[in-house]
């Protein structure tokens, strides 16, 4: 993409509204603009992040058996009354009537919809189990909307429902879960950690919310130092193995890790010392076992092999997708901006030509441009006639993980320079054929 051709409404000052970190560089570099009180469109590089993110949470389900759908936004509220649920939520969710004086909502989360797609079409222990996902738009009117995308009103999330006869299967799914949110945070480069979670009144172990380490986090966290040294890594996962899905999870629950509302003083006082840490985090994603809850309330029943009717076992998992924008800058940026991690930055390189206007100079990039491309890389050129600080500023600040830069001096000895982001350091690469060295040296 040549940065001419291209939209990137980049904010000079800071803007005054952002409070921290993420909500500021997101504004600065064109992500994003705010419609209303949590509410944002999703500019040209924002979009390319979340599309980016949503891809890796997509695969990662797949991976693991799970099943994609699309639910609507709008939601009868009918099917809340079933649940018990339409007068519980309150004034989080943003009621409308239709013109036939309907009452709909605008979904805060799916259950009661999911639930009703199961009931219609599942009726037996034979088709079980089955989760199903989607990663849809939600609607919270919160209170306080705030940090940009991490406390919106309207954010995208991906929200997967396991359906399974018995309980033991049902914690299997619960399991599951657990490993393609790990791997799934992993792939992003992220630190989530997994932490027991309240489980309200439904009451159990099985429930826990993923934070990513973050002094702008809004919770406050606990935890055994032990758990930030495990990683899944490349490790192979068969999920259809129950037992070594479960040993896995066994391994990254035991140590303590929980939140503020789950706290424990007494049990946090028994790991030693030195491995007792406390720190704010960001919550990034929460998995929860609840049973029947919901089939219960509105006759999602299965037959069982003896031929009894039973509610089948449901979870419900979620997964912030715009949020993790947010928190993927608060873990991964300095003073100059941005640095996005490989695998959701939104370009690959970005090609910064000091010299605009020189014949030579414009001509050595469009071909780099062209071979990099044809090298199947993302690219971004800036051939704006800009002084080249603002060049550098604009790129440090969206934070393209590679920087190639061309200028004229460099070009007469068939050389151009490689500056990686993330330390700053430049390397001197030869042109050569094709730009050969230059993909060699992205590849690597
Ligand atoms: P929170 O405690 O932060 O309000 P929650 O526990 O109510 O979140 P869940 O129902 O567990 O949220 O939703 C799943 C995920 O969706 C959360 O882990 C979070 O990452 C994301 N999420 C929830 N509310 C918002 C919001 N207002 N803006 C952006 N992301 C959100
Ligand atoms: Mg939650």
């Amino acid at each position: 993409m040549y940065l001419t051709k291209y939209f990137l409404p980049i904010l000079k000052e800071n803007p005054s509204e952002a409070q921290i970190i993420s909500h500021r560089l997101m504004l600065r570099s064109g992500m994003i603009k705010q419609s209303s009180a949590g509410i944002y469109s999703w500019l040209p590089l924002g979009l390319k992040v979340l599309k980016k993110i949503e891809q890796i949470v997509v695969e990662e389900q797949i991976a693991a058996g799970h099943i994609p759908i699309l639910m609507p936004t709008i939601q009868p509220s009918e099917l809340w009354k079933e649940s018990g649920r339409l007068d519980d939520y309150g004034k989080e969710m943003l009621r409308v009537e239709d013109r036939h004086g309907r009452l709909m909502l605008y979904g805060p989360t799916n259950e009661e919809l999911v639930t009703d797609i199961f009931r219609t079409h599942i009726s037996s222990y034979k088709d079980l189990p089955k989760t199903l996902f989607h990663i849809q738009w939600k609607f919270r009117d919160e209170v306080r909307p705030r940090f940009g995308v991490m406390r919106g009103r309207e954010f995208f999330m991906k929200d997967g429902y396991s359906f399974d006869m018995d309980k033991d299967s049902a914690i299997h799914a619960y399991n599951r879960h657990m490993i393609t949110y790990l791997r799934t945070y992993e792939r992003l480069g992220l630190k989530a950690l997994p932490m027991k979670a309240d489980t309200g009144p439904i009451g159990g172990d099985y429930s826990h919310e993923f934070l990513v380490l973050a002094e702008t986090g809004e919770s406050q966290v606990f935890y055994d130092k032990s758990v930030t040294d495990l990683s899944l890594g490349n490790r192979h996962i068969d999920y259809s193995d129950q037992q070594d899905v479960a040993d896995i999870v066994k391994k990254f629950t035991q140590p303590y890790a929980r939140t503020d509302e789950t706290h424990d003083e007494n049990l946090f006082n028994k790991i030693p010392i030195e491995r007792r840490l406390s720190a704010r985090g960001i919550e990034v994603g929460q998995i929860f076992y609840f049973g029947t809850k919901y089939s219960n309330s509105m006759g999602a029943d299965i037959v069982m092999p003896n031929g009894d009717r039973t509610p089948v076992e449901m979870g419900s998992h979620g997964i912030g997708v715009s949020r993790l924008v947010g928190a993927l800058i608060e873990a991964n940026h300095d003073e100059l901006g941005i640095i996005w991690p490989a695998s959701v930055t939104p370009f690959d390189a970005v090609i910064i030509n000091l010299k605009q206007g020189d014949e030579q100079v414009e001509r050595a990039c469009s071909q780099l441009y062209e071979d990099l491309i044809l090298s199947g890389f993302d690219i971004l050129y800036d051939d704006r006639h800009e002084r080249v600080g603002v060049k550098f500023a604009t790129m440090d600040l969206i934070g393209i993980p590679w920087q190639i830069i061309v200028g004229p001096r460099d070009l007469a000895e068939g050389f151009l320079e490689l500056k990686f982001r993330a330390d700053g350091i430049r390397r001197r690469i030869p042109l050569g054929e094709g730009s050969d060295h230059l993909v060699k040296a992205l590849r690597a």
